[in-house]
């Protein structure tokens, strides 16, 4: 025992505490340089391995509005890089866009757009990059059963404010020059509002993504099969919401879901017109107040991204109650952060619509 001890001992003083912490430092040193190191390397290999292998196989497609983002988005899942052209927050229906837009469209492998005279600034990007840009454009309304409208609501143009009847005027020139027809007098674009016509824009949205990337085209339509149940689920909800509803008229300010009202046989009465800055005419706002006499309603629906000044002012006039609807044409910054998206926001309206047409 006592042999043991002083062999310790003998080993102290041999190497000295100092000397145990030197030999001890270095030791550390090397680990640590050791384990940094190969922190460095793996971390930045599997970096740049993974955002080349992203950048590489994934397909770059440029939506024009968010719910085609939503729709690409969930139909493409790991398989596109999606991007919406219109930010949160904004209105769609005055937006137009900036040069560095237009460049993210050429640099893409799609651009996917509504169509039926809903962005009146496509016509227009189109013939500029045809010759530059081999990206794929795809119209995703082609195709649906669009409502077009009679020339009841032509006069309605000439109510607008400057800025709208400037682009309004645009569009024309446009229309005129690419020899499109299309207009916000002659079909009502807000399609995608109504689930039985959202399953049709995500049907073509997976047909054109199978075109461009028929390598994926088994998880496209397992995608699409899912996205496509979640919608005739809120349709079969609208069903029964409308069977058990007392009343089928209902009273909104922008004039955006015609295609509910078709779908679903509902009468819809809007204040302003298919944009929302259309103001209605004199004569068309006593149509209004004898539509809400005639049929009893007691509430007009509103909504999120643009003004209800002048609903709030017929609301008050005739003692009636306000209450959102949502036209789906985008998020803003609120619903973003509380997680909603066009499914939870189409369900949201199924609510709404209960409560006004009882
Ligand atoms: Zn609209």
């Amino acid at each position: 025992m006592n042999k043991f001890i002083q062999l310790i001992y003998y080993d102290l003083e041999q190497y000295t505490l100092g000397g145990i912490m030197v030999k001890l430092r270095y030791i550390m040193c090397l680990v640590f340089i050791a384990i940094l190191s190969t922190t460095l390397i793996t971390g930045c290999g599997n970096d740049s391995e993974e955002s080349q292998s992203q950048q590489g196989d994934q397909l770059q497609v440029v939506t024009s509005f968010y719910p085609l983002y939503y729709l690409v988005s969930e139909i493409g899942g790991e398989h596109v890089n999606v991007e919406q052209l219109v930010a949160t927050g904004v209105d769609p229906h005055d937006w137009s866009p900036k040069s560095q837009d237009i460049k993210n469209i050429i640099k893409a492998d799609a651009f996917l757009y509504l169509g039926a005279g809903f962005e009146g600034w496509v016509p227009d990007i189109l013939s500029g990059i045809e010759s530059d840009s081999d990206v794929h454009v795809v119209e995703t309304s082609n195709g649906l059963d669009l409502i077009h409208l009679d020339d009841d609501h032509e006069g309605e143009e000439h109510h607008e404010d400057e800025a709208s009847e400037h682009q309004e005027e645009e569009e024309h020139h446009e229309d005129e020059a690419s020899g499109h027809n299309h207009s916000h007098s002659d079909i009502d674009p807000h399609v995608w509002t109504s689930p039985k016509q959202a399953i049709e824009l995500a049907d073509q949205i997976k047909l054109a993504l199978i075109e461009i990337d028929p390598d994926h085209k088994d998880d496209y339509e397992a995608n699409f099969s899912e996205l496509s149940a979640e919608l005739e689920e809120i349709d079969q909800a609208f069903e029964s919401m409308v069977q058990q509803a007392n009343r089928k008229e209902f009273v909104v300010s922008h004039q955006a879901y015609s295609y509910i009202a078709r779908d679903y046989g509902l009468v819809q009465q809007s204040i302003m017109g298919l944009s929302p800055e259309q103001e209605p005419t004199s004569q068309q706002l006593i149509e209004i107040q004898e539509f809400i006499q005639a049929n009893n309603i007691k509430y007009i629906l509103f909504e999120d991204l643009t003004s209800p000044e002048l609903a709030e002012t017929i609301a008050e006039d005739l003692n009636l109650e306000v209450m959102a609807l949502n036209p789906l044409e985008g998020l803003t910054e609120e619903q973003q952060q509380n997680g909603d998206d066009f499914l939870s926001l189409m369900r949201d309206n199924v609510n709404v619509l209960e409560q006004v047409l009882q």
